[in-house]
């Protein structure tokens, strides 16, 4: 799950975030949303493995103690591993592996607990099974004890319940980067920047609030919020009891995570247990069996007229298994369930290959197009989703005779294989930095004494410490001898990386295009060609180069002083240690960031981000108790989003806090797409229901699952479902509140931007819904939302002081976002050259016989940067790893950054007035932008919402316009 860091290529994010400068956001991101993954397309397999963050409060087990279960592979099952790596609570008092001792009685009991939980857990390890946990065997458990284990295991700690180690392979990279059989091209990669640079968090991040007070009566001393938004008294109620649900969940846990008889998760009938997947999956197929038989079959012009709706479907029964078992296998802490669901994925995996294989589907695609009197009938959104698929039958090949097929499968497989091993074996030519440790005078003093070793320091050459180095060694030779490591990827990592690009290049012209950029950026992607991208980015250099210059004459001069020496220049190796010197000036007059965050406890940010949505957008949280077996762990809270006139828009799962195991990586799943279901399918399901497996109420349950539906104007549609997931950390005082730091504000905010767009963009069409749009425009909801968290009107709607009730003063945030911006132009030009030579390694040069990924690299450096260039001997790009899963698209991010600063200026006023919470506002990006999802030309959305026709033809003038508007905020640097 993690790439390896490259000092340099902070990603999208860190340019905002400098004080998060160890972060090594490289790390895979997880999918912010489902990419719109019609049939044909296929979500790919394997993921680099990554480390897995082992809870700072957490002492890990010393080296030489062992737990070891008897059956290997039952180890990965076993909960007394988890324990071991550090996962349990309380069970730490393990004996040394050769010790001869007595096992002490305390021990003994430990040992037996575990066991029954062992066996109580995984039935994949027989009862019979016996563990040897140092030099004891524990005896297996015998049947008719297991009823009371059952009993004990759910009272204990459920902590316990941690899924195991391996989670079976996740596409969330692979659906970014690997194999998808038909198109590497048309996949919808989803890589959600927020969750891609927030990967790895800096220590100071997971440090808990440490306020000394007490806060015995803490609960009491919340006073009930003002009643800004809500004036009915259950609006006020839920508003309350959103805040208790976050801050004091002991007060106020829903009886939903029992032992009862599980209604299903996430209320799908079928999944009350993990069997269930697989008549789930079976099914489904079936159901979609008969929708190709229709449309193979259709011939009068009213079946033409029903393709769309009928493929749309055909790939909505698809994605329902695909995108709920893609989430149970990777968030479920049961491995029961993890592995339930990744059978059920890999069964509907398996089925698609087989669509691929046909033509028919596209011939009969074709022919509906071809016919006038078809496509007349169709609604402007039919007529959408009908191209997008006609766009993506294209791009998968099926038009091609048989052995350029072949071909083209072959070379997709062999890109995943090659992007794999790109990724996973990525490292320096020199590993490690070993210098004589006074040459590292200023490094921070606490990681310079884990480091030294006699005289000798070493540091890796990749990774948090080499970074810190970089920032804080005063000898200019030892920064240099750092960075010139970390700049040089192995001769190994440069051929995969070379390969990968060769073979994508091969790859688009199979299918006619002209390079892997031509082809990747046809695909539902604003900008419609490299040269587009291109004029975009030029025009945003130009932009930025006033501002680089400056900040750049800064940390020259910073030099010059500091050393006395008034011709020095500024090197690569100094732009991080002087950028810290400034930053550190400002830190020193801002008081500290822990008293921020006592004003921002997580119930109370889930209560504002309800109370902003209710006032722009009237739509607000509403807690609902849930079923048994309906979520996946007790953490887990379910809200109903409801609009001010009571309707039920979407239901939203919020699983924000940390667990062992968990992905650290914050995500925004949508576990079911918003879809109209038709009258024939209802009747479809009445048929199901004579089964009586499983059981139903109603056939209109039936045709969601037992999902929850809408039904409004004699239109029923399925619910947009949608998974939240952080790993904020809980408070270890059971009697404050787990509280949030700025960061983590941004990134809730970020993520409920993404949630927004799927609960109000509730489109007839699966295909379209939500953020299935366009991918380079996905990200500008959520990049929105992160100019709300930094808006003082917005901020008091919710921010106070968790014990006193103090309204938050904004100068606060002032000065922690002055800080984070301080050197804005930099950080923009680095992310530019990055998307340029993302665009550089997809284009057509990269077939030519001497390619040159090094040349390549530099050239684009000499050309565009303002700033000290790399000395030629290195070759950075081996650690871009977002070229293996962007592919030519990585200046998205850039992209919606400035989109959304242009919305945040025009629409919201920049936040002047109350602009920022103004219902007007609100509903002129709801009708405009936010409720199309994907169902209509997003420059056209565009330029509705800012009135702005220039953007209307959306061709390179449109993007070159774009880029000239920048992304700096004036208002935030005065
Ligand atoms: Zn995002």
């Amino acid at each position: 799950m993690m790439e390896r860091p490259g000092l340099w290529e902070k990603g999208p994010r860190r340019a905002q975030k400098q004080t998060r400068a160890h972060a090594l956001h490289h790390q895979r991101k997880i999918t912010s949303r489902p990419a719109a993954r019609p049939l044909w397309q296929l979500p790919a397999t394997g993921r680099p493995n990554g480390r897995r963050r082992i809870p700072p409060a957490v002492t890990a087990r010393p080296k030489n103690w062992v737990v070891e279960p008897c059956n290997p592979n039952a180890a990965r099952h076993c909960p007394v591993e988890r324990v071991a790596e550090g996962a349990g609570r309380g069970f730490r008092s393990w004996t040394p592996q050769n010790s001869d001792s007595a096992i002490p009685i305390r021990r003994t009991v430990v040992l037996l607990v575990l066991h029954l939980l062992c066996a109580a857990y995984n039935p994949p390890v027989s009862p019979f099974t016996s563990y040897v946990i140092g030099r004891s065997t524990v005896s297996p458990v015998p049947q008719t004890l297991r009823p009371a284990v059952c009993f004990i295991a759910a009272t204990l700690d459920t902590s316990l319940q941690a899924r195991s180690h391996t989670t079976p392979s996740s596409h969330v990279l692979g659906r970014a980067g690997a194999s998808a059989m038909l198109n590497s091209g048309a996949r919808r990669i989803w890589v959600c920047t927020r969750c891609v640079r927030r990967v790895t968090k800096p220590a100071r991040q997971q440090r808990r609030c440490e306020s000394t007070a007490a806060g015995a009566a803490a609960a009491e001393q919340r006073r009930a919020p003002s009643p800004l938004v809500d004036s009915s008294a259950s609006g006020r109620h839920d508003d309350t009891v959103l805040r208790d649900l976050f801050d004091a969940p002991s007060t106020r846990t829903f009886a939903g995570f029992s032992l009862k008889k599980s209604q299903g998760l996430f209320k799908n009938r079928y999944l009350t247990s993990p069997d269930g997947f697989l008549l789930f999956a079976q099914r489904n197929l079936e159901k979609a069996t008969k929708i190709v038989h229709r449309v193979l079959g259709a011939s009068t012009t009213q079946e033409y007229q029903a393709i769309v709706r009928d493929l749309d479907r055909l790939s909505d029964l698809l994605c329902r298994v695909l995108d709920l078992s893609d989430f149970v296998r990777m968030t479920h802490p049961d491995s029961r369930f993890q592995q339930a669901a990744a059978g059920a994925w890999s069964m509907v995996y398996q089925y698609m290959n087989q669509l691929n294989t046909m033509t028919g589907l596209n011939d009969q695609l074709g022919e509906a197009l071809s016919r006038p009197e078809v496509t007349s009938a169709w609604s402007e959104e039919e007529k959408t989703v009908a191209e997008l698929l006609k766009l993506d039958f294209m791009k998968s090949a099926v038009n091609l005779p048989k052995k350029a097929r072949d071909r083209f499968v072959d070379l997709s497989s062999r890109i995943s294989d090659v992007g794999s091993a790109f990724i996973q074996n990525m490292e320096p030519e020199k590993k490690q930095v070993t210098l004589p440790s006074h040459r590292f005078y200023g490094l921070y003093p606490g990681l310079a004494a884990t480091l030294k070793v006699r005289s000798q320091i070493s540091i890796a050459t990749t990774g948090s410490e080499a970074a810190a180095a970089l920032q804080s060694v005063y000898d200019e030779e030892t920064r240099k001898d750092i960075y010139m490591a970390q700049r040089k990827a192995s001769r190994e990592t440069i051929t995969n990386l070379e390969t990968m690009l060769k073979l994508r290049s091969e790859l688009a012209g199979l299918a006619g295009f002209e390079s892997h950029g031509h082809m990747a950026l046809k695909d539902r992607m604003m900008a419609k060609s490299p040269a587009s991208v291109m004029q975009f980015l030029l025009a945003l250099r130009n932009h930025n180069a006033p501002m680089i210059q400056q900040e750049l004459l800064e940390l020259t001069d910073k030099k010059r002083e500091r050393l006395a020496m008034p011709e020095a220049e500024l090197q690569p190796w100094d732009r991080d240690f002087y950028m810290e010197k400034f930053r550190a000036e400002m830190r020193s007059r801002v008081r500290h960031e822990d008293q921020l965050t006592a004003f921002f406890s997580v119930g109370t940010v889930m209560q504002g981000l309800s109370r902003l949505f209710d006032r722009l957008y009237g739509v607000r949280f509403v807690p609902r108790e849930t079923l048994p077996g309906e979520t996946w762990h007790q953490d887990v809270k379910r809200l109903d989003v409801v609009s001010d006139d009571g309707e039920q828009l979407a239901v939203l799962y919020c699983d924000l806090f940390y667990r062992p195991q968990k992905s650290p990586n914050p995500a925004h799943f949508t576990v079911r797409c918003s879809r109209e279901i038709l009258a024939g399918e209802v009747e479809e399901a009445t048929e199901d229901m004579v089964s009586g497996m499983p059981v139903f109420d109603s056939a209109e349950q039936a045709a969601n699952d037992g999902m929850e539906t809408s039904s409004r104007n004699g239109q029923l549609k399925q619910l947009p479902t949608i998974a939240l997931v952080c790993d904020f950390p809980k408070n270890d005082n059971a009697r404050e509140p787990a509280f949030l730091s700025y960061y983590s504000v941004e990134t809730l905010f970020h993520e409920m931007g993404h949630a927004i767009h799927s609960i109000l963009a509730r489109t007839s069409f699966q295909n379209v819904s939500g953020t299935r749009c366009a991918t380079d425009f996905a990200e500008l909801p959520s990049t929105l939302m992160e100019h709300f968290a930094a808006d003082p009107t917005v901020l008091s709607l919710f921010a106070r002081h968790w014990k006193t009730d103090r309204p938050l003063p904004f100068d606060l945030v002032r000065e922690r976002i002055k800080v984070s911006k301080r050197f804005e132009g930099i950080d923009t030009e680095h992310q530019i050259l990055l998307a340029m030579i993302d665009q550089a390694y997809h284009a057509p040069d990269v077939a030519s016989p001497d390619f040159d990924s090094t040349r390549v690299f530099h050239d684009i450096h000499r050309r565009y940067a303002h700033g000290p260039r790399d000395p030629p001997e290195t070759c950075w790009q081996g650690f871009f790893g977002h070229l293996h899963s962007y592919g030519s698209t990585y200046y998205s991010y850039l992209f919606d950054r400035v989109l959304a600063e242009r919305v945040w200026r025009v629409v919201f006023g920049a936040g002047h007035g109350g602009a920022a919470i103004s219902r007007d506002n609100g509903e002129r990006l709801k009708e405009n932008l936010l409720k199309w999802g994907g169902g209509r030309d997003p420059w056209r959305c565009l330029s509705d919402t800012l009135r702005d026709d220039r953007l209307a033809p959306g061709d390179e003038e449109s993007m070159a316009l774009v880029g000239s508007w920048g992304i700096k905020d004036d208002k935030l640097r005065t």
